[in-house]
């Protein structure tokens, strides 16, 4: 069994390249991210998530959490290393430097989040919904509510949920049906049943600051009826010590396919009379709110796709090496022998093929997470407000498109990683399986991708005519005549790849900015392909960008020729062998809707 070895070369290089760490240092409050800060916090962050997390992944998997009588077990280890990860400052990145936190932009914090995904993605779920609940507070919650909760949850010694789900109400939030009854003190007594509820209980910390979606009585029907409340499992006196323990708790938890570690929780509020919750800003606006938590957890759980997508090609890599299987079909090294009649199946063609799938789309999904977090700091930090506007709208398209694709494509990496390891990919022992089977949920929560797919085609394109898709088109484009001009017959070969597939986006967009005041239907049932498209394109985009740094590098007289040529030869392979991909979707997109829409209900 391989353990996790952080990425760290091409992290670096696409921080430095492609995001340019230079820019970020210059917005407000960022002064002080450089490359050599960057370097110096990654290269930690890659030994804590190679020597503590990776080594509990698999046991964790195994094991899983346990529930009884309302209290749940994390698997043996998981707790000891929250602790280290408290310790060792982690929780603090990203945190708002007023309440203890580091202030770090997203463009740092995302690569550590990477790192800590691919060593153990039921592991970093925690982290990931305390930080979405930090940013709903600070963006909402009123100035009591902040000083409360937030220095705690900044330093990680209360942990954050999000209750959104309940029986009834999944993909349509408008369904919500908790209930909350206003009481003398501000206060509200909150009801209700929610499920799905990711680290609703555990044994890491204390307390747990849940924030619940609920009706006030008496509210509107629909969405602009839900509020949202702070519920946490313990009151907390004035003097910020622990209180009673409110009326909230863990029913059950989930037997999942994956992410074993991490309890999927069943969360009864108000069974002895009401939990006492604190709304969040103002009354019925909590969906709303909640959005501002979804964004932040949209882009992480897209970047949980790099991070399984990592994880799985490192795995099945070492195997390709080391399985020997087959006659080779192409020249292999003198060290076989003559003739050998077997050799590590990583010397076959299609083992390589799957290989480098595996490697392109991690690399270009790396790209596309890291530039969209980086767009997510102009947008929150520039002073110039042309230059925050662009980059808000960047950002509000980008996040459907990499929670969506590359979620979608970490599940087509870690099947092609069981693939790799035939016949033992499908047994537990190998581990290969436990990546497959953790990708699966990525695609699922925090929005399926169906949702993010018809967030993208309706309010992202079609609703403001594709304005900033066709500008984002229009930027891709640059990059032609900069590949074509390049020194690199791999290089000039991708670019005209690229070319087509940016055609083929802009087609597609076009169509769907015609057809959205017309005929919502049909391009509803293209929608995932459109999201599918705008992921494979965006991200050659980013392959492309990459491959010219790494063409200067190595005519400047690099040393590094292993990297900078499989970088080349990774981006041609995209080229080749992904971009081609988006003639298909294209046609899809703008001429497959009859099939779907003409097809009763009655004929399935
Ligand atoms: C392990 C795990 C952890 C989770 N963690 C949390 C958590 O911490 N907090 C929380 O609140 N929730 C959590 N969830 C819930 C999760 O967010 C929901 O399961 C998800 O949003 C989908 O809702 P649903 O399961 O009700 O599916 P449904 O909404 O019933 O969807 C079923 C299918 O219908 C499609 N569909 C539905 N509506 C539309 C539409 N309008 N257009 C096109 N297609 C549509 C969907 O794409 C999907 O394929 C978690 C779930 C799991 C399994």
């Amino acid at each position: 069994m391989s353990e996790y070895i952080a990425p760290l070369k091409d992290i670096t290089f696409v921080l430095k390249h492609v995001v340019g760490l230079e820019r970020i240092g210059k917005l407000p409050g960022c002064e002080e991210v450089t490359d050599d800060l960057a370097e110096a916090i990654l290269e930690e962050a890659g030994k804590f998530s190679g020597n503590v997390l990776s080594p509990i992944n698999r046991s964790g998997d195994r094991e899983g959490a346990k529930w009884n009588d309302g209290v749940v077990t994390t698997p043996k280890g998981f707790k000891e290393a929250y602790w280290k990860y408290i310790e060792g400052g982690w929780s603090l990145i990203a945190g708002p430097t007023e309440y203890g936190g580091q202030g770090l932009p997203h463009s740092i914090a995302t690569p550590v989040s990477e790192m800590l995904g691919s060593a153990n993605m039921a592991f970093k779920l925690c982290p990931l919904l305390t930080n979405g609940a930090v940013e709903a507070l600070v963006a909402h919650g009123s100035q009591q509510l902040k000083d409360v909760y937030l220095p705690k949850m900044v330093a990680g010694e209360w942990t954050g949920t999000m209750n959104l789900t309940e029986p009834q109400a999944g993909s349509d939030l408008a369904l919500v049906r908790s209930k909350a009854i206003p009481q003398a003190d501000g206060s509200y007594k909150i009801s209700g049943q929610k499920i799905f509820i990711t680290y609703g209980e555990h044994d890491y910390t204390e307390n747990i600051v849940h924030l619940v979606l609920a009706r006030i009585e008496g509210a509107p029907e629909g969405v602009k009826g839900i509020s949202l409340f702070v519920v946490p499992k313990f009151l907390v006196n004035a003097d910020g010590s622990l209180g009673a323990r409110n009326d909230v708790k863990c029913a059950s938890i989930e037997h999942k396919l994956g992410i074993h570690g991490s309890p999927t929780c069943v969360m009864l509020f108000g069974e002895e009379g009401g939990a006492t919750g604190y709304v969040v800003g103002e009354p019925h606006r909590g969906l709303e709110y909640m959005f501002v938590m979804m964004n932040a957890a949209r882009l992480g759980v897209g970047l949980e796709g790099v991070s399984i997508a990592e994880r799985a090609y490192q795995h099945a890599l070492v195997w390709a090496r080391e399985r020997v299987q087959g006659r080779p079909t192409v020249p292999v090294p003198a060290s076989f022998g003559e003739k050998p009649k077997s050799v590590p199946i990583i010397y076959h063609p299609d083992v390589k093929r799957m290989l480098l799938t595996m490697r392109a789309y991690a690399e270009a999904m790396r790209a596309l997470v890291y530039w969209t977090a980086s767009c997510l700091d102009v947008a929150e930090r520039s002073t110039d407000e042309k230059e925050k506007r662009m980059h808000q709208a960047l950002v509000d398209l980008m996040i459907p498109i990499v929670k969506g694709w590359s979620t979608e494509m970490g599940i087509e990496v870690t099947s092609l990683g069981v693939q790799i390891h035939g016949g033992m990919g499908f047994i537990e022992e190998t581990g290969a399986a436990q990546y497959y089977r953790d990708s699966r949920i990525s695609a699922i929560y925090e929005g399926t991708t169906g949702i993010q797919a018809n967030d993208l085609v309706g309010r992202k394109v079609g609703r403001e005519g594709g304005q900033t898709m066709l500008a984002l088109i229009v930027e891709m484009q640059k990059l032609l005549p900069l590949l074509d001009g390049a020194n690199d017959v791999h290089l000039k070969a991708f670019g005209k790849q690229l070319a087509a597939g940016i055609s083929e986006l802009k087609r597609a967009t076009e169509w769907i900015v015609t057809m959205w005041g017309a005929d919502q239907g049909a391009v509803g049932a293209g929608a995932v392909h459109y999201l599918k498209l705008a992921g494979t394109v965006c991200g050659g985009w980013m392959m492309g960008r990459s491959a010219l740094v790494a063409a200067k590098q190595l005519a400047d007289g690099s040393s590094d020729l292993a990297f900078l040529k499989a970088k080349i030869l990774t981006t041609r392979f995209y080229g080749d062998h992904i971009i081609t991909l988006a003639t298909g979707f294209a046609d899809a997109i703008t001429t497959g809707a009859d099939s779907v829409l003409q097809m009763e209900e009655a004929y399935f």
